[in-house]
């Protein structure tokens, strides 16, 4: 028996054209596949949509976050009206979209009337789920309408996690628990599931939401727990690329990834996958594709176990903002690492994860990354914490914050090809480097430089990379 996970990004459930695409690749995927597993996006820009409505609520601007319920409501309401849905369907879609937000308007309210409420997180979380609950039903509805069996399924009731509201993590025993017991007979019975994206709840029930971008995940949380064969993920690029190619016009699709390359690409600022999907995969061996959904013929990036002794190419260079700390001072980092992770824990609820180091004689530098799915914002908020927290407890030694890039190149083997190296050097030529790091996953070199230098190092890079395939 072989099962597919397929999960579909905002960008191919936001309109009707793109939601054809949908129906057309489950259709022949179902004649292929024994099982289809699928999981479903909030359709794109719907949880920014949210994310704003909750914080108005916060603000106690009732105004505010009803404008955005009412625009939410058209949108919705207006896509299931130009879906081809026989009637009894399409109504009853409509009321499912009706109650979720009616509900969820009711959260706001709460949220509003308690504007100090301790439960604030966990009241965020159960808001911005919201999006991919209406998804979800209406894939399912246009798949039935189409007699496939599809059915809306809340993850809420599949995948356990901890307490950490905006970024949960999964208690992967407890939520294998529950598929085997809850999703495995349906798929026996030739029901293909949509499953929201993005969310969660603890073992009490609490929603909870597992960081942005984290429909990837739970594509990824599925199919490990449900013995999945392939994932496919399907978006509107390519598959991945050698750059980003809002950065770098040149930039190209790349054919084949292992899965410490890509870790290290999601790591280190490519937008498309999120960085913690992929740990689960590597460890099952389940292969993992990225697909255009509006072309949906064309390979995109295929990501498995690779024999990548003796390669040597470079396949990608990503930058990403980060916060680079100075001090006349060499010594122990442990003080200032832990105070990293509060500022930042405060600023984005995200904690620092890793943080490059250099040390001289005389003086220290740290530089740490600030996720891409922390948010436009995380990085202004991030240095302003940290300045109060330096102001208030290490009056003694003067740490100075700035703002820096930190460039990454990804390629198999980066540790044993010196050449390479020194090709990047080379290519970084006239470029101040502040830090290096040469990961440790054996396949990634960082550069930290000031952010007025990052088009130019990018461009340069990527050229050599072209120009070395
Ligand atoms: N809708 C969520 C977000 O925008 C999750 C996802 O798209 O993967 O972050
Ligand atoms: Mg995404």
């Amino acid at each position: 028996m072989r099962t597919l996970t397929m999960k579909f990004g905002g960008a191919s459930v936001g309109t009707t054209t793109a939601l054809t695409q949908v129906l057309s690749i489950v259709l022949q995927e179902h004649e292929r596949w024994d099982h289809l597993l699928l999981v479903v996006s909030a359709l794109d820009g719907v949880t920014d949509a949210l994310i704003e409505a909750a914080q108005l609520a916060h603000l106690s601007n009732r105004r505010g976050y009803r404008r955005i319920v009412a625009t939410l409501r058209t949108r919705h309401l207006s896509l299931v009206e130009q879906l081809p849905l026989g009637t009894s369907e399409r109504n009853a879609l409509q009321a499912d979209i009706d109650r979720l937000l009616f509900d969820m308007l009711d959260v706001c309210q709460t949220m509003a009337d308690t504007p100090g409420g301790s439960s604030i997180p966990a009241m965020f979380d159960k808001i911005i789920g919201v999006g991919e609950r209406l998804a979800a039903r209406i894939v399912a509805a246009l798949l039935r309408q189409n007699n496939l069996r599809g059915v809306a399924i809340d993850a809420t009731d599949l995948i356990v996690t901890d307490k950490v509201f905006g970024n949960a993590s999964p208690d992967m025993a407890l939520t294998r628990q529950r598929i085997t017991q809850n999703l495995l007979p349906m798929l026996t019975r030739s029901i293909i599931p949509v499953v929201t994206g993005f969310i969660g709840a603890t073992p009490e029930g609490q929603p909870t939401t597992l960081g942005r971008g984290g429909s990837d995940y739970t594509a990824s949380i599925l199919a490990v727990s449900a013995n999945a064969d392939e994932v496919w993920m399907w978006a509107d690029v390519d598959g991945m690329m050698t750059a980003d190619p809002q950065e770098v016009p040149e930039a190209r699709t790349i054919p084949l990834l292992s899965y410490d390359e890509v870790a290290e690409l999601a790591y280190f600022g490519a937008r498309i996958l999120h960085a913690r999907m992929i740990g689960p995969l590597r460890e099952h061996h389940i292969p993992l594709w990225i697909k255009n959904v509006f072309k949906p013929r064309e390979t995109g990036t295929l990501i498995q176990d690779v024999n990548l002794d003796g390669a040597q190419t470079l396949k990608a260079v990503t930058s990403i903002s980060g916060l680079g700390l100075g001090a006349p001072y060499s010594g122990p980092l442990t003080h200032i690492s832990a105070m990293i992770d509060e500022a930042m824990f405060s600023a984005t609820g995200s904690h620092a994860d890793v943080m490059i180091s250099a040390q001289s004689s005389a003086r220290s530098l740290v530089s740490f990354i600030i996720p891409t799915s922390a948010g436009p914002e995380a990085v202004r908020a991030t240095r302003t914490a940290l300045e109060k927290r330096l102001q208030a407890e290490v009056s003694d030694t003067l740490w100075t914050i700035q703002f820096v890039t930190i460039v990454t190149t990804i390629g198999a083997n980066l540790d044993e090809l010196t050449g390479l190296i020194a090709g990047i050097f080379q290519a970084l030529g006239g470029i101040r480097i502040l830090g290096i790091a040469q990961g440790p996953s054996r396949c990634s070199l960082s550069v930290i430089i000031d952010p007025k230098d990052t088009e130019r190092a990018l461009f340069q890079i990527h050229d050599m990379l072209i120009n070395n395939d």
